[in-house]
């Protein structure tokens, strides 16, 4: 890993005490207090702030909008939901378990003797049935209705990756292609999931768009577009809000294959 380095200004003072955030600045930014530096000819005339206040307004995040907000809360409380309800099985199995191989009776007794606690009331009965329980060799009957290999091979499998299949399919972080309040022509979905050619791996499609957003939109082809969208294959997902589209035009849509979810809105 290179070393730590500083910030430097133009004239490689290290010195910074300001930057230059002036829109289409391409030189280096941070700024010492020293009249004569280049660094001070550089900005001259440009926007520019105390390195203070840079950080400070680089600490914020930025402000998310209310249905933003309340499905990021909800998304966190059901998680936490799932690992409190996760917590709760493992506890209650082992619970389960330990009843079965020592009864709490006697589980207490030995635990009391164990803390050596003078203010339990042991008996010589108690201790007698305590040691008669952990010596007696019991046939114990298995617990489960699936071998090990199979709450390794099949349940594991069930839960886990269902689960994350379950949670994330219901997010949409990446691959959005988004359109708000524009006349949209077939050719706006040129460059979706269109061919591209590696050397040495013959041709490749790009999949990154997963979602297409129409939000707003307007089309002197719908139907034009709507074809173009019903092809695209790496496309799961259409949400169409306030596009003001009969059933008729969306027929194209119903007959996506690869279609997961489609959200009408309006
Ligand atoms: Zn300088
Ligand atoms: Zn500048």
């Amino acid at each position: 890993m290179d070393p730590y380095q500083p910030l430097y200004c133009l004239g490689l003072s290290t010195n910074v005490v300001g930057a230059c955030i002036h829109d289409g600045c391409q030189h280096s930014p941070f700024m010492c207090a020293q009249e004569d530096c280049t660094c001070q000819n550089a900005h001259r005339g440009h926007t520019t702030t105390m390195l203070r206040g840079l950080f400070e307004r680089c600490n914020r995040t930025p402000e998310l909008d209310e249905a933003n907000r309340r499905g990021f809360k909800a998304m966190e409380q059901m998680l936490n939901q799932l690992v409190e309800t996760a917590v709760a099985l493992r506890n209650e199995h082992t619970r389960l378990a330990t009843d079965r191989v020592l009864a709490a009776r006697h589980r207490e007794t030995r635990d009391k003797l164990i803390e050596r606690d003078g203010n339990h009331r042991f008996t010589g009965d108690k201790l007698h049935q305590l040691l008669r329980e952990l010596e007696q060799p019991r046939p114990a009957q298995y617990p489960y209705w699936l071998s090990h290999e199979a709450i390794f091979e099949r349940l594991t499998p069930q839960v886990l990756h269902g689960l994350q299949e379950l949670v994330r399919d219901t997010w949409r972080f990446e691959g959005v292609f988004r359109l708000d309040g524009k006349n949209v022509k077939v050719e706006d979905f040129k460059h979706v999931g269109a061919e591209r050619k590696l050397e040495g791996y013959g041709t490749v499609y790009d999949w990154s768009v997963r979602t297409v957003v129409l939000n707003g939109c307007t089309s002197d082809d719908w139907p034009g577009v709507l074809k173009r969208l019903a092809e695209l294959s790496c496309v799961t997902g259409v949400q169409l809000s306030d596009c003001k589209l009969g059933e008729k035009d969306l027929e194209p849509l119903f007959k996506m294959e690869h279609l997961e979810k489609l959200s009408l809105g309006n």
